[in-house]
């Protein structure tokens, strides 16, 4: 199914090829940021992610049983178009439901049902009813969000989103002199989550012995969570996120 070389209809006049690195983009197809696996031209600095690289041309999804997305290369319409799963608004290629109106990115369509390294498992829900670890509000408008199998673990797809949009300029580019200096970088994405590094290590204060394991199950969990909405489940950032959980 991995092509090293494919033609792309939105960059006719250049083959793409297969490229991996844990160096976040922005593809130029959804206009969102990706990690990981990536079609890239190297001639234009043109990048897409895999799902908008080779998308389905229809799509139905669990949450919308009644629905049936096309793939669009653009948003249709005049009215600004938000996703459905992460809230975020979509001005690239989307899936689209025509009966409804749903809008979903094409990574957000794709969010695997079921995050699974054989430890940790965490869950795709349409709606949770507990508080996110990262904005502390409950059932935050239409958001999705994943969930521990103990339950107590909850983030919203719509706050991983803005935690990254918030750091990562921060930690790719805002250190040009000491790109390599990596402990500065992770000190300053730190500093950057207060509220998500409290709750990770405050959450479960009052069950002593249950509460280590069920943190560093968090902190993992956020490092497959932050790849599976970037667009590539498998990559694991273990050097930017794994270090600040780890502490
Ligand atoms: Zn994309
Ligand atoms: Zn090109
Ligand atoms: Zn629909
Ligand atoms: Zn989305
Ligand atoms: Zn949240």
């Amino acid at each position: 199914m991995k092509c090293n070389e494919i033609s792309h209809f939105s960059h006719p006049q250049h083959k793409l090829s297969y490229e991996y690195s844990e160096f976040p983009f922005k593809c130029d197809g959804c206009k969102e940021v990706g990690i990981g696996s990536r079609y890239k031209c190297t001639n234009c600095d043109y990048d897409l992610h895999m799902h908008c690289a080779i998308p389905s041309p229809s799509i139905t999804h669990p949450f919308y049983t009644k629905c049936s997305f096309q793939f669009l290369s653009r948003p249709p319409g005049n009215v600004p178009r938000y996703c459905n799963a992460c809230e975020k608004d979509i001005t690239g290629f989307l899936y689209h439901c025509r009966s409804c109106g749903f809008d979903l990115h094409p990574c957000c369509a794709k969010l695997p049902m079921v995050l699974d390294d054989g430890d940790v498992k965490l869950y795709l829900y349409r709606k949770v009813s507990a508080s996110c670890h990262r904005c502390g509000r409950k059932g935050r408008n239409k958001s999705w969000s994943y969930r521990s199998t103990c339950k107590k673990y909850n983030l919203h797809v719509a706050c991983v989103k803005e935690m990254l949009v918030d750091s990562w300029h921060e930690i790719y580019f805002g250190h040009d002199n000491n790109y390599n200096n990596s402990n500065t970088n992770y000190r300053k994405l730190e500093n950057r989550i207060p509220s998500l590094k409290g709750t990770l290590q405050t959450h479960h204060k009052k069950s002593k012995g249950k509460a280590q394991k069920c943190c560093e199950v968090a902190g993992l969990a956020l490092q497959f969570i932050i790849s599976a909405v970037l667009g590539d489940p498998t990559t694991l950032i273990a050097g930017v996120v794994g270090s600040l959980m780890s502490k």
